[in-house]
This record gives C-alpha cells, structure tokens and sequence, in this order.
C-alpha cells in the first residue's frame, strides 16, 4: 500500500532464511481483512506498508532449528508470530508472546511466497495435503475463524448461555459458529443486512436484532427477561457498538471484544457499574489453530462461506475497493 487507498501489486526479491527459526512458505491463498481497511482509509499510516496476515500455503524452506514443519508440509498460519514457548504463549496467549510480531507490519502475506519467524511457533501443519475446496476454511481459520472463536471463549460462550453478537462482519459471523459449537442455548446476532442475516442463522444464529445503540440494549434486555446476555461479543470497534456491548451484557456477564477500537472512549463510571467481565485484544489464534483444523477436517464446520469474493492476487486493488464500498464482506486472493 503506497498510501491511504494505493494498493499495488508489484514485485520484490524472494525472501530468504534470516534466522535458524525461520521458515519460507510458498503461499497458496492469502485474503484481505477488515483490518487492512484501517490504513487504506487512512485511519493508520501506510507508506509503502506491506499488506496482508492471513494464509495458508506450503512449507519451501526451514531454518536449521525448525522442528515441527519440513518443506512440503501444508501450514495454515497465525497473524501474529510467536514462539509458543514462553510463559505467555503457554498460558495461551500467544498474540502477546515475548516475540510477538504483527505479519500484517512486518511480513506481508499478500504476497506469493513469506518468510515467518518462529515457525515452529506460529505455524500448524494440517493432516495431509488439502484440496482446493478446503482452502476456504483453512484460510478463515488463519483470522477471522481464530478472531470469532477467541471472542467466544472470552466471553464465555457454552451451554445455558445466551450470547449476543454485536458485528455482523465476517469475524462476527464467526463468532456465532463459534458459540454454536461450545454448545450456547440461544446466539442473538445483531444485524440489519438481510444477506448476512441469513448467514449469521446458518452459522447458528437464533435470533436478529436490528436495532443499534440505547435501542439496540432495549431490544436484547426484552429478550433475555430484562437481564441482558450472559455473553457479549463485540466484533466492530466503534464508540457506539462498543457501549451497546458493554450495556447488552448482563451484571456478572462476559464481554468478548475482538473490534479494533481506535477512537473508542469507555467510560471508566459505565464500566464500574456495568459489572461485567471483559476480556479482548487481538486473538492468540495459534491456541485455538490445532482445534479448528480438526473441526474442519471432519467437516463439523463450514466457516470458508464468510468470502463471497475470490480474485487472483493480481486484482488485490480491486478487493480493497470492493471491501471498501462493502460490496464484498471478504475477500479471498488466489495464487
Ligand atoms: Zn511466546
């Protein structure tokens, strides 16, 4: 990305080994996520900005401390490297490890090939070799998949819950598949696009709700006996759907925030007297990585539908606008 809305296409040298725990993978699809419209918006700088973090693709090189992948292998990656061995990432969380870096700043996964550091750490190999028509999930698992999942558990999703999902973005979709498959009684989706509606009940939605904001809380406490959701995930990031989230949870409820959230003001009184618990930030998605590929690989989930735009790399400017003027919810970049 050149600057705010220049995306281009062009060519760089081959990356190479850098450290004895890289690995160079040959990518096989990357996507455009909702989070690369924050600089092509121009609400985060981009100067020349390497774009893209999330993939799947197959292992061409490894560094001489690499243990868990060998070339050949198919890997599905996480969007923040770590090393999966420090306190942090072994207690699961592995988006603030010790070496923790964004490949969307540093790596670029946008791209044909992608050398990732700590690739034992960062990386999972699936069981054997997928076809083309498992590309979808996989990738989806990479982020949003991760992301929707990460949101759920944080806001403690599970059988007896009501769960309320603010965002009906391709992560917020995902967050209903998750809930669903940790066994929630009743997944409240808050949309007000027909087509996604529609998505959000096949991943398992129960009820909509289109109001937003005051009305919006209204809405979810009519429906839960006037006590609000035991879960909460918020999946957008603006001031007004982030206090709908902390105003739908009920008191000793659980907020999930996956949104990134620049310019969201909490304010510290409404957050005391809210009494909830909230966890959130960007998602360890190499804790949950091992889970999702298996759940795919049985074909207990189907999360692959969230992209309804595929285009070879190429075309990645016309992704980005296509995301931008939200004709597509997500877009998958073939190779
Ligand atoms: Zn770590």
């Amino acid at each position: 990305m050149h600057k705010a809305g220049d995306v281009r296409v062009e060519d760089r040298d081959d990356p190479v080994i850098l450290e004895p725990t890289d690995a160079i993978v040959k990518l096989t699809a990357s996507c455009i996520c909702g989070s690369d419209l924050w600089p092509y918006r121009g609400i985060e700088p981009a100067d020349h900005q390497v774009m893209g973090h999330e993939y799947i693709g197959v292992v061409e090189e490894i560094g001489a401390d690499v243990k868990t992948v060998k070339p050949g292998d198919f890997v599905v990656g996480s969007f923040v490297i770590s090393d999966n061995t420090c306190e942090i990432c072994q207690a699961g969380f592995q988006s603030k490890c010790v070496h923790a870096e964004f490949v969307a700043q540093t790596v670029g996964t946008q791209a044909e090939k992608a050398r990732i550091p700590h690739a034992d750490g960062t990386l999972v190999k699936t069981p054997e070799t997928p076809g083309p028509e498992l590309y979808p999930a996989l990738l989806a698992a990479s982020d949003v998949l991760g992301t929707g999942w990460y949101a759920a558990v944080a806001a403690d999703a599970g059988p007896g819950k009501t769960v309320a999902v603010v965002g009906d973005g391709a992560v917020g979709l995902m967050a209903i598949l998750a809930a669903k498959q940790l066994g929630a009684d009743r997944i409240i989706a808050m949309s007000r696009h027909p087509e996604r509606q529609k998505l959000a009940r096949y991943y398992g939605a129960t009820d909509i709700v289109e109001e937003r904001g005051d009305e919006g809380v209204v809405r979810i406490k009519e429906l839960t006996g006037g006590l609000g959701a035991h879960s909460v995930v918020e999946a957008v990031g603006t001031q007004e759907s982030f206090m709908q989230a902390v105003g739908a949870t009920r008191g000793g409820g659980h907020l999930g925030y996956v949104g990134v959230n620049y310019d969201v003001q909490i304010p510290g009184i409404e957050l005391f007297f809210a009494g909830i618990h909230t966890l959130g930030g960007p998602a360890p998605v190499r804790r949950f990585l091992p889970d999702l590929i298996d759940r795919i690989w049985q074909g207990e989930i189907d999360p692959g539908k969230v992209f309804d735009l595929t285009l070879p790399l190429e075309e990645a400017p016309e992704g980005y606008k296509a995301m931008d003027e939200r004709r597509a919810t997500k877009v998958m970049l073939t190779l």
